[in-house]
């Protein structure tokens, strides 16, 4: 077969032949032949496909050491390895997005005006996490901290791989310091990855749990969330959903296929496509808000949420007056229900410092 000059190849493959030398030295496309006398480098044809696939892997904006384990894979396992690098581009990007969305936020407010120190808040916080009236164990857990509040819900085979819920709050609760407005998405990523680290240290296969969490300084804070647990806004008497179910059903009703109502009742409503597990790697959705004074947060599993409707839960948010009344008053609703799963959930109320 005829040999290619490194500018044929060049051309063909659509790499610049100074792209080639660099790929000829990491050892990730190595030359058919080198000509001793000359250094002139020569490709087989056969080697387009490797070069095709790593011009289109670098448009794709991966690091060539990566590249390199793709390229060496079969192809099953590539397509998995790209995939899960795509998975890990769009979780920074959405997360680098929040970060720019809250720098513009926070710029143009220093134009308008400058002489107004950066709001602070006092948090006033309550928490509660039981078994209910009909499980035997409970696998939810709850974090009520300083800076940090969070709810996970462990699920799994055996009781200690429902420990997960747990055992991601625990490694979050080594996290919940003080950190600048600017460092809070950064210091909850990193909280959550430690979490998700002890759930795969922890957790069997098929074991996980849901984790939302939310990490304050002043009037901000960073949101993160995977599972089916929910954060909820009340502002102005105005109920707001904070997260977006990572279910199944969720995922048919934003497709389409299934109503608000009949994903209420669907059998399969619990079934989780995302979650921090024993195996998978999952990156949570990551939110930055800025807090009003007189604002009312609630977290809380799907023990509260699958119970009582929005409804309800809004009543009960709108009518009691401080953190504590509020989540004695939404256990006592679950209860009176039958409280058929665990609950646990956080209550938070912002007022001008
Ligand atoms: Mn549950």
């Amino acid at each position: 077969m005829a040999r290619l000059s490194i500018g044929e190849f060049a051309q063909a493959s659509g790499l610049t032949p100074k792209a080639l030398r660099l790929y000829d030295e990491l050892g990730l496309l190595p030359p058919a032949d080198v000509d001793p006398r000359s250094g002139y480098r020569s490709y087989d044809r056969a080697q387009l496909g490797r070069a095709q696939l790593v011009a289109s892997l670098r448009g794709l904006g991966m690091p060539l050491a990566r590249i390199r384990i793709v390229c060496d894979l079969p192809p099953r396992s590539a397509a998995a390895e790209v995939a899960s690098y795509w998975r890990q581009v769009e979780a920074d990007t959405a997360a680098r997005k929040e970060l720019a969305t809250f720098l513009v936020e926070q710029l143009s407010r220093k134009d308008t005006d400058m002489t107004r120190p950066p709001l602070e808040l006092t948090l006033h916080s309550a928490a509660r996490c039981d078994r209910g009236l009909v499980r035997e164990t409970n696998d939810d857990a709850v974090h009520r901290g300083t800076h940090l509040f969070a709810v996970a819900d462990g699920f799994g085979a055996r009781p200690e791989d429902r420990a997960a819920g747990g055992v991601a709050l625990q490694a979050l609760a080594g996290q919940d310091a003080a950190v600048p407005p600017g460092n809070l998405l950064k210091a909850l990523t990193c909280a959550t990855a430690e979490a998700a680290e002890s759930v795969r240290r922890r957790a069997g296969d098929g074991a996980g749990t849901t984790l939302t969490a939310m990490l304050w300084s002043g009037a901000q804070f960073a949101l993160a969330h995977v599972g089916d647990s929910r954060a909820y806004l009340l502002r102005d008497g105005e109920l707001t959903q904070l997260t977006h179910d990572h279910t199944y059903v969720r995922s048919l009703v934003d497709e389409g296929r299934l109503t608000e109502e009949e994903a209420a009742t669907h059998p399969q409503r619990a079934k989780l496509v995302r979650a921090l597990h024993g195996v998978e790697p999952t990156e949570p959705d990551l939110h930055l808000r800025t807090a009003l004074p007189g604002d009312r947060y609630l977290l809380c599993t799907d023990g509260l949420h699958a119970v009582l409707t929005e409804q309800r839960l809004s009543g009960a948010l709108r009518t009691t007056a401080s953190p504590d009344e509020a989540v004695e008053h939404l256990a006592g609703l679950v209860h009176d229900a039958g409280a058929p799963d665990n609950l646990a959930c956080v209550v938070l109320d912002t007022t001008a410092a």
